[in-house]
Order: structure tokens, then sequence, then C-alpha cells
């Protein structure tokens, strides 16, 4: 047994959080208080504050302050850098509090959780050299009297609204990005998932972040999420959710025009060609569908498979899911853990129901597994699937696949493209020039070939149509927080333009 299992139990009593303003904790007084359940376990494991709109009005204000002042956004990059680093120290130094929290909230394995907040930190060392690298431009070709000049700017104070499926990844995805770039932050984590969020504010400030640069707000998104998207002081909002809140998010912005990133909702298509090594393929459609439980972005839902293979490729993934280990997250050996809340789980489950209801073929799963305590929903793939179906048009977020056939490379690339979203897509083929026609023709912002889910903070992350806008990560992602400013310095004595 693993030494650190010890570290991974169940807590004998839930933890309560405050938030988070200006360098410091702050209780949660008066406010009403929100009891989150273990989506495995059934019992309380965290308290989290429901914070006011005057709380929010206060966080920004802070980071308003902290903005304008250039205790954060004035420094060196170098400066910025070495923060970034004791970050990413400090994250390592408290791996197991906060993959335990992260898993007792999301139901995601113990492995995975460590996994993540391994990965996080090291995101946080990659931004260091981002903050360091991020340069503008000069335009020394503007003859002999004119010099121009093209600078990056923080873009000021940033909302960052993070979803339940990756909390702590997504989040360590976009704030050492933020910071990089000179930005101050005031961060609403999903209610259900706040902990780690909290935690890492202590983190930071701990590792030396100006007190107001980064700030915790909680509660639910309807309030707390929807004031920062309106707020007339945030200057830019990243968004991570559904696609029907990010709209939400897009009208809410108006107000002040403030700068949207949007990561949003997949129906991400996994085309496999006859000439793929079957068994890679098979092990990579399993995962791709049943990594997080199914409940991600990228999540490869739409198994897209050549029709002379299709029978022989169901039975592959039929075989390796029946030998995955799902069950209890704090269980180092579960590879696939509970649904997130209820209604996650009565969404998914009825998306199941509208797939036998349409006359879609089910090939295993088709419903809840049962347990103890918690929910878990048995992995599900539905064959002879029509493009009319909604299990073929709708994300579902969880454990649920659709088998489409083709017979030409035109006829794979219009079922892959026949869908409103355009995240993330895989393509299985060992042939040079099928992966290279495929990889440019699919409408997707990542494309994987040969493998899934592959990920790191050097390449850039976002969607192509209704799956968002914007980019996350890579120098692309600092980028993104930063505005241009152009600049004419005009040498030598000036041409009077009154006579
Ligand atoms: P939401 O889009 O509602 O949640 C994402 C984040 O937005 C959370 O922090 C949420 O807070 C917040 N939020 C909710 N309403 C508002 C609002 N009006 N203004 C600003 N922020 C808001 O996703 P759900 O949790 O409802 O999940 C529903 C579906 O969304 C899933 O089934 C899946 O299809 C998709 N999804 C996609 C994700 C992705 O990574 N692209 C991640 C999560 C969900 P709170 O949770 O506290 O209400």
């Amino acid at each position: 047994m693993d030494q650190s299992n010890a570290l991974h139990t169940l807590p004998a009593q839930p933890r309560d959080f405050g938030f988070f303003i200006d360098g410091r904790w702050e209780e949660a007084g008066p406010r009403a208080i929100f009891e989150r359940t273990s989506p495995a376990h059934d019992r309380v494991v965290t308290r989290i504050t429901r914070c006011t709109r005057e709380d929010v009005d206060r966080a920004v204000g802070v980071a308003r302050a902290a903005f304008e002042d250039g205790r954060w956004s004035r420094l060196s990059g170098a400066e910025r850098a070495a923060v970034l680093l004791r970050a990413a120290a400090g994250i390592r130094g408290r791996l197991h509090e906060l993959a335990l929290l992260e898993t007792l909230e999301t139901g995601k394995p113990i492995g995975q959780s460590l996994g993540e907040v391994e990965g996080g930190a090291g995101i946080y060392e990659y931004a260091a050299g981002a903050a360091r690298a991020l340069h503008g431009d000069a335009f020394n070709n503007l003859g002999d009297r004119m010099f121009g000049l093209v600078t990056r700017e923080p873009i000021g104070v940033v909302g960052l609204i993070t979803p339940w499926n990756f909390p702590f990844f997504i989040l360590s995805e976009r704030v050492p990005f933020i910071l990089a770039a000179g930005c101050t932050i005031v961060a609403k984590p999903s209610e259900v998932t706040s902990a780690t969020t909290l935690l890492m504010a202590e983190i930071l400030a701990e590792a030396g972040l100006p007190d107001g640069v980064f700030n915790v707000v909680t509660g639910s998104g309807a309030e707390i999420g929807q004031a920062l998207t309106e707020h007339p002081d945030i200057d830019m909002v990243s968004f991570t959710g559904s696609t029907a809140v990010g709209r939400k998010a897009l009208l809410a912005s108006a107000g002040n025009f403030k700068k949207l990133g949007l990561e949003l909702g997949g129906k991400n298509p996994q085309i496999v060609f006859a000439d793929a090594n079957l068994e890679d393929a098979a092990d990579g459609v399993v995962f791709g569908l049943c990594f997080n439980a199914g409940q991600c972005c990228v999540s490869g839902s739409r198994l897209v498979v050549e029709k002379s293979v299709a029978a022989q490729f169901e039975a592959l993934v039929a075989d390796r899911i029946a030998r995955l280990r799902i069950g209890d997250p704090l269980d180092p050996r579960t590879q696939m853990g509970a649904i997130v809340t209820e209604a996650q789980n009565r969404t998914i489950l009825g998306y199941i129901e509208a797939g036998g209801r349409e006359g879609a073929r089910l090939v295993c799963g088709g419903g809840a597994l049962a347990s103890e305590t918690g929910r878990y929903i048995r992995p599900t793939v539905f064959g002879d699937v029509t493009r009319d179906m909604t299990i073929f048009r709708e994300e579902i977020f969880g454990p649920v696949l659709t088998i489409s056939t083709f017979e030409t490379l035109d006829e794979a690339i219009e079922i892959a493209n026949d869908t409103v979203y355009g995240l993330a897509a895989s393509i299985w083929t060992t042939n040079l020039e099928t992966s290279t026609q495929a990889f440019r023709r699919v409408r997707a912002g990542r494309v994987w070939v040969n493998t899934t889910i592959a990920g790191g903070p050097e390449l850039p992350i976002g969607g192509f149509k209704q799956s968002g806008t914007g980019r996350e990560t890579g120098i692309y992602g600092v980028e993104e927080y930063t505005q241009v400013k152009t600049v004419h310095i005009a040498l030598g004595r000036r041409e009077p333009w009154v006579a």
C-alpha cells in the first residue's frame, strides 16, 4: 500500500472556509454557509461562505487599487517570476492536502487529483518563464525621422470564473498567466468545488504575492458569477463552463465592453480509420470517454469509426470498459470516480434514457452503478446513432459514447464537423497523408493524432465555433491578458503645420 494512503482518508469533520480578500482570510460572519457533500461518500466535507454582492464590490475595489498602484503590474518580469516559482514550490509542499480536498469535493480518483495538482505546479513554473519572455515589438523601418514601438501592457483587473470538473487544474491554466502578464484577479470558483481555489490564495500570499493581487469570493454562479461578469470595474472576464452561461457572460460584459475569454462546451469526435492500431485506439477512446467520468470539456464523446472495422472496434471498446476500476475515489486503484452532483447525475441518466427512446442500440452500460454511498454511472456506449439524435448533438458531460460509421475521409470529416462545438478532436490512423488531411479539415481548437487529452502549458488551448473565444496557456495565453499599445516617436525637429 502506498504510504501516502494514510493522508487520503475521509475526514471526521468538515473543513470551514472563509474567503480571501486583500491578502487575508475573511470570516463568514453572518453570511449564509453552503455545505458541500462528498459526491462519493454523502458526507459534508467543506463549508463554504456565501459571499454577498458587497463582498464582490469590495474584492473588485481591492484588486483595482492593487492594479493601479503598480505593486504588481509595474514589477519586472523577473520579480513576478520569482513569486510564481515560490508558488509552484508552495503547491508541491501542500500536494496531499490539495489533492484530498479536490477528490472530496469533485469525486475524482485521488491518483488523478495528485497528478492534476502536480501538473498545476508545473504550469506555474512554465508561466514564470513566460513572465520574463513577454515582450512587444519595435519598428525600425519607418525612416530616419520616426521610430515605432508596440508595447504589451496588462489588461487590468480580471474576473476569473472556473467550473467544478477540474477546479485546481483549470485555475492553474489561468492564474499564473494572468499574473505573469501583471494583472490582478478576483476569482470565483464553482460553489461546489471552492476549497482548492481558496487554498491557492493562501499559497500565493505565502509566496510573496502582494496583498490584493489575488482575491477569492465564493457563492453561487447566478449571484456572485453574474456580479463579476456585470461589474463595471472589471476589465476582462475569463469564463470556463457551459455554452449557455458563456452566452450570459457575453451579454453581461456589454455594460463596459469588457474583454472575454470563454472556454465552453464540446462534443468531440474520435475519428478511427481502419488502418489505425485498433488496440491503441480503443484504449484511447475508453480513456477519452471515462477520464473524469466523462465530465470533461474535451471528452471524446462521439466515436466516428470506419465501417469496415466498426464491429471489431466496438467489441474492443466494450471489452476495455468492462475491465475499468470504478468506485471510491479515495482508493488509489480507482480509475473512474463519482458524478459531481445529483443534478449532473440526473442530466446524464436523462441522456442515457433519451438514447434508448430515440432508437440507439445499447452496446454496454445503460445506467447507474449500484453503490452503498455516492452516485456512479456505468460507462455507456450506443451504436446505430443517427445525427439527428439528442445524444449525438448535445454535450452530455458524462461517460456516454455515440458510435457513427463512415466509408470515406470526406464522410468522416463531415460527421466530425457536424456540431455547433469545436473544442477538440482525435484522429487515429497510421497513414501520414490521412492524419494530415484530417487534422487540417477538422474544425476544432485542439487536435490529437494517435492520442487524446494530451496537454501541457507550452501549447495554447481554446475552442472554435460555440466552444469559445480566446486562448489560455502558452505564450498566447499570457498575451491574452495584455493589451497592445502603439507608440510613434518622432525624431528631429517637427515640420511645421501652421505656416
Ligand atoms: P455552469 O456553466 O453553470 O458553471 C460554470 C461556472 O460558471 C461555475 O463557476 C458557476 O458557478 C458559474 N456560473 C453559473 N451561472 C453563472 C452566471 N449567471 N454568471 C456567471 N457565472 C455563472 O456549468 P454547470 O455547472 O451548470 O454545468 C452544466 C454543463 O456545463 C455541464 O453539463 C457541461 O455541459 C458544461 N460545463 C462545461 C465545462 C467546461 O469545462 N467547458 C465545465 C463545467 C460545465 P456555480 O457552479 O457556483 O453555480
